[in-house]
């Protein structure tokens, strides 16, 4: 028995552009699973199907990720490993092209959880990652159009960036993430992400943080997407964790742990899940939220951007 599943981040996508997210994340399952089916292990998975997410441009992860309001691309990542609680990750970390990768290794390599920052990139550059500029066009000339209607906005805190994202929840989407579960009943969970579009440099969203954005438990898998300030405060994926442990399925459990989010904070989220038993959990409060998964038994990828 095996499941993989992956999202390609919760916001607003544009219909011209269902099917080459759709795509994408079809490749990411396509990756993983042939590790599942020869009886590979879910941590494999997970990073071989979110590293894939990483080099898609379209996806705000790795290549392609969006710019901080200075201009620069911090990113986050972290994988995680239920049947210990295992977790490694990285925040704000520059010019690499996996950082799915990075956080493994730190995991691995390290007595940490996280690395941030130039002690991020200091330990990449040991473990021989090559410089790599994420930067893409489009993402500068998005960038280069918000930042204008930001200023014109008058920006002065972080409570006029929320209100932004809810009138243009384009901004959000594009993170990845990936859940698993493997032949050996083991679960891992990734998310990978270039935060939010004019972000602070130096702020570090939900993806990197245990029970936030990425969080593997022996009872299931999650990996969430959307504005992280919400997630990081309810522990969004913990939360839907807790939900399997107590009884729910990997659906209900989606649903349950957005409407938690919804009740008490009202910011904008998505969520995959697989529990235990294989199952999938799809769920997002946003427009929209590119997914895709396969079970064992199944002939085809199942995906959808709603
Ligand atoms: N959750 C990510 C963050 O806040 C953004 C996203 O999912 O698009 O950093």
């Amino acid at each position: 028995m095996y499941t993989l599943l992956v999202h390609g981040g919760a916001g607003k996508i544009q219909e011209n552009a269902f099917d080459e997210h759709a795509k994408g994340a079809k490749e990411a399952v396509n990756a993983g699973v042939e590790i599942l089916k020869s009886g590979g292990s879910a941590m494999d998975a997970v990073e071989a199907a979110v590293k894939v997410m990483e080099d898609n441009p379209i996806f705000n992860a790795g290549t392609g990720a969006v710019l901080t309001f200075e201009g620069e691309v911090e990113m986050d990542a972290a994988i995680a490993y239920g049947p210990n609680l295992d977790f490694g990750a990285v925040a704000g970390v520059k010019n690499i092209r996996h950082p799915i990768s990075l956080a493994r290794l730190v995991m691995e390599k390290t007595d940490h959880v996280l690395l941030a920052g130039k002690g991020a990139n200091d330990f990449a550059k040991l473990m021989g990652f090559e410089f790599h500029d994420p930067v893409t066009e489009q993402r500068r000339a998005q960038w280069e159009k918000y930042r204008k209607d930001f200023i014109n906005g008058n920006y002065r805190d972080w409570p006029k960036l929320r209100e932004l994202f809810k009138e243009h929840p384009e901004f959000l989407h594009g993170t990845v993430g990936a859940v698993a579960i493997d032949s050996h009943g083991e679960t891992a969970a990734a998310t990978s992400t270039g935060g939010v579009f004019l972000k602070l440099l130096g702020r570090v969203g939900d993806t990197p943080i245990p029970g936030a954005g990425t969080y593997a438990t022996p009872y299931g898998a999650a990996s969430s997407t959307g504005l992280g300030e919400g997630m990081m405060r309810i522990l969004l994926t913990k939360t839907a964790l807790d939900f399997i442990r107590d009884g729910l399925d990997a659906q209900h459990a989606a649903e349950a742990a957005i409407n938690c989010l919804d009740n008490i904070i009202g910011t904008d989220a998505g969520i995959i899940v697989v529990d235990r038993n294989g199952n999938v959990g799809i769920y997002h409060n946003t427009p929209n939220m590119t997914w895709a998964y396969i079970k064992d038994g199944m002939d085809e990828i199942e995906s959808g951007n709603t």
